[in-house]
């Protein structure tokens, strides 16, 4: 009771970081021109400023523009109403429940529009019994809306008019010295919404930043208010971690605020396995080449990698009880994905994928008869291939096994049937069990459903 009467007095008595004058940073110290914005947000910027409202190019871009990496996407936030900015633009659409955002398309372009928005108050706005905000819905000054947003280096406003940054907390001198900075007390920041403690480790890889101390200290004991977020938007910020181009780095970086200790399963799996571990890590590893070579990269082939070693290891013990082979992996399959949905909702399309690449690995260890031509046909065959390699490349499988393949895929018909093996001997390991009572239905070893 004292204590929320305490916070009510103390927040009514310091307002002045939203009072605040920004510091008004000059091209020439920042060094982000207009040519740099893209045309999109730049005409959203000009349209908006023509209708007697405010309009600038916010959060990431500007940030990654100042540090010389290319922008994901560019943001623009205005004081213009959603209503408003929807009747100066033909082509947008308001969408959001809780905030009110409107995409603007130009060209190929969308440009995610939003109206400033009020401070997160832990006082006023409805939160969880752990004091996660549930509901920020009141539009606010720029003021405002600079101070609800996380760290210093993405409170940044350009205005493609004078080419001028806005810096309402230091976050150009803070991008200068390469640190990352909470807006704000961290330990209140996070409580608010823990997933700003994957963006303080994502952020800080992805940019090369270091985490200040003041930000980075509460994240081992506070860790734990991350299974209080739905499982959807765990699942969106992990996919852009692991997508980021820098999913070894911010993996580490996890690891080493404690981030990852009973938070995710996956992350368990991922980080505290030692059959897995050096599978997983080439898996990321590839994912960020792929990524940095601007490759398409598949994130239901990156989870399936992410949990295999659960899968096999669940299958192991499914066949020693004797299982059979077929079915065991598909109910391993489920027990694996089933156990990570709780706290990751994996979406169902990528769990679909994750699942026909991992059905046809047992398949690969079929090198006789038809089944290797009938494998061959599979619209998933590649990802299987590439998977198959990677579980080879970590010594989980003879190199032996990708290689046949790849050669048995790429040559002449005739040099195909020469590559086959004699119809009893399939593969590394014998069957020896083949022959049981029950086991009347569909060839052996062939997944397909
Ligand atoms: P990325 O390079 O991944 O796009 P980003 O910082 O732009 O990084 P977004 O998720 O696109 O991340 O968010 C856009 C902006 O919205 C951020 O720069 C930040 O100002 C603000 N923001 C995003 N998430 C939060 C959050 N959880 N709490 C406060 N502000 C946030
Ligand atoms: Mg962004």
């Amino acid at each position: 009771m004292i204590r929320k009467l305490l916070r009510r007095v103390f927040r009514r008595a310091a307002p002045e970081s939203i009072l605040r004058e920004p510091a008004v940073i000059s091209v020439e110290q920042h060094g982000v021109h207009r040519e740099q914005i893209s045309p999109a947000a730049l005409k959203v910027c000009a349209v908006l400023q023509e209708n007697n409202h405010k309009a600038y190019v916010v959060g990431g871009a500007v940030r990654d523009l100042i540090i010389g990496q290319p922008p994901k996407d560019f943001d623009v936030a205005t004081s213009a109403t959603p209503e408003e900015v929807r009747a100066l633009f033909r082509r947008s659409r308001i969408i959001g429940r809780r905030f009110k955002i409107v995409h603007v398309m130009s060209g190929p372009e969308t440009i995610e529009v939003s109206t400033f928005r009020a401070m997160q108050d832990a006082e006023s706005a409805q939160t969880d019994e752990h004091g996660r905000v549930l509901h920020d819905n009141v539009y606010g000054s720029m003021a405002e809306d600079a101070t609800r947003r996380d760290f210093t280096v993405n409170a940044l406003y350009y205005n493609p008019s004078d080419e001028t940054i806005l810096d309402y907390h230091h976050g150009v001198a803070d991008l200068q010295q390469k640190t990352l900075r909470m807006i704000g007390d961290p330990r209140v920041r996070y409580r608010e919404d823990p997933v700003r403690m994957l963006r303080a480790a994502r952020l800080g890889a992805k940019l090369g930043l270091s985490i200040d101390p003041a930000a980075r200290g509460p994240i081992r004991e506070m860790s734990s208010l991350l299974e209080n977020v739905p499982p959807a938007r765990l699942f969106d910020e992990m996919l852009k971690l692991l997508l980021s181009g820098h999913a070894v780095k911010c993996l580490r970086q996890l690891r080493e605020e404690g981030l990852h200790h009973g938070l995710l399963p996956l992350l368990d799996v991922i980080l505290e396995q030692p059959m897995g571990e050096r599978f997983v890590w080439l898996s990321l590893e590839n994912t960020d080449e792929r990524v940095s070579q601007g490759k398409p990269v598949s994130p239901g082939f990156l989870f399936a990698t992410l949990l295999w070693h659960e899968v096999l290891a669940d299958w192991e013990a499914r066949k020693a009880r004797g299982e059979h082979a077929q079915p065991a992996l598909f109910e391993a399959m489920d027990a694996v994905l089933d156990k990570q949905a709780g706290k990751l909702a994996i979406t169902r399309r990528i769990v679909g994928d994750i699942k026909e690449i991992w059905a046809l690995q047992p398949r690969f260890e079929k090198r006789s008869g038809k089944s290797p031509y009938r494998l061959l046909e599979q619209a998933r065959y590649r990802a299987g291939w590439d998977f198959l390699r990677l579980r080879a490349e970590s010594g989980e499988l003879p190199m032996e096994l990708p290689e046949w393949w790849d050669e048995f895929a790429h040559t002449s018909s005739e040099n195909r049937e020469a590559m086959l093996q004699p119809e009893r001997n399939t593969g590394p390991r014998k069957r020896r069990r083949r022959r049981k009572p029950n086991g009347g239905g569909g060839a052996d070893g062939d997944f397909s459903e």
